[in-house]
């Protein structure tokens, strides 16, 4: 596999969809595009095929400021998995997550680990401003920012997205991972895909990264980021019975469980009636893989109830995904104050350096 790299957009190209844009391109496209201000905007956008939210901006973006205007500063762009694409599906069976194979991770080697060296390494020859992954993700969750690094002009980039930013060093091989290195990163999780909500938040995002001379470094105020890290996996029992709303099962949760999702709740809120079962019905294991379900949960008054303040992501309604994958993970607020990068600040528990499987972002 062979990367393509262009100077101009294929004609037709912005009239394609993600599932025929394999008409025009065989694989992974690089595209650059030039504009007033030099210094370019890396965006990458369908890694996953399903997820055509930034395809969709880009499209949209360019029609409106290329085909009659200048675009006011130069933007490369990759094309990601348009065979995914085509079939509407985050990857093929014979394909890695192209999101996993980026530079520092465990697919360097693969055809596509090396491809998207050669991408990082161009990239890093232009000197972007900032580089922007788009994706779409399940379930009911507000569109956040992600970022590696907390440094102030990562948290500001992040925050032009959404005030609600998640930070991540796990997994390994992810684009932002990569690219954190070379110029402020994030990644952004714009809702479910094919909403239009999604695609004009993303281009007004992009719009303003076009606009701006740089990326001020300038310190946040605290109220300015809600930056959240990943402290637990919460999975059902396997034994328990469970259902949504007024049912009979050993777990009833709460109906409209996911409105929960990026809320922080207070200890005391309850999640589920519990009407026999398992003893522990939830079990919340940390980033190394111990049960700490008593650290956020308690279950001896008929309930499921938390225990601390905590932030859910990822609830889900989808019994299938809560069976074979979890019902949701745990979030917990970092005060990013006192652990800017570079400063003689505390530096980060070893908890947050790792924020591996089993709570690691489906980014
Ligand atoms: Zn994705």
């Amino acid at each position: 596999m062979k990367l393509t790299e262009l100077d101009h957009l294929p004609s037709g190209l912005l009239e394609r969809s993600a599932s025929a844009l394999h008409h025009e391109l065989d694989g992974p496209t690089l595209i650059h595009l030039k504009g007033k201000n030099p210094q370019p905007l890396f965006v990458t956008v369908l890694q996953h095929g399903n997820e055509d939210t930034g395809w969709e901006a880009i499209r949209r973006l360019l029609k409106s400021h290329y085909e009659y205007d200048h675009l006011p500063r130069s933007l490369s762009i990759l094309i990601g998995n348009v065979q995914a694409a085509k079939h509407r599906l985050r990857r093929l069976d014979d394909q890695l997550d192209y999101n996993r194979c980026w530079p520092g991770g465990k697919h360097e080697d693969s055809d596509i680990g090396k491809m998207f060296r050669q991408v990082t390494d161009r990239i890093s020859s232009l000197a972007p401003v900032a580089s922007i992954d788009i994706h779409n993700n399940t379930g009911l969750n507000p569109h956040y920012a992600a970022i590696n690094r907390i440094r102030p002009e990562f948290l500001r980039l992040a925050s032009y997205f959404s005030s609600k930013v998640v930070y991540f060093t796990m997994p390994l091989g992810t684009q932002s991972l990569a690219l954190s290195e070379v110029c402020p990163s994030t990644t952004l999780e714009c809702g479910q895909a094919g909403e239009v909500h999604g695609t004009d938040h993303s281009i007004g995002f992009l719009e303003t990264c076009m606009n701006l001379g740089e990326i001020p470094t300038t310190p946040l105020q605290a109220d300015e980021v809600h930056l959240f890290h990943m402290v637990a996996t919460v999975r059902v029992h396997d034994d328990a019975l469970f259902g949504f709303g007024n049912v009979p099962t050993d777990i009833a949760f709460r109906e409209n469980l996911d409105v929960l999702n990026f809320q922080e709740l207070h200890s005391g809120i309850s999640l589920a009636e519990l009407n026999g079962g398992p003893g522990q019905p939830l079990i919340a294991t940390d980033t190394n893989g111990i049960d700490v379900t008593s650290h956020y949960f308690r279950f001896d008054r008929g309930k499921i109830e938390t225990v601390r303040e905590i932030m859910p992501s990822m609830l889900t309604l989808d019994r299938r995904v809560i069976q074979q994958d979890c019902l949701c993970y745990l979030m917990e607020r970092i005060h990013f104050e006192d652990h800017i990068e570079g400063t003689d600040h505390d530096p980060l528990p070893d908890s947050m350096r790792r924020s591996d499987r089993p709570g690691e972002p489906s980014l």
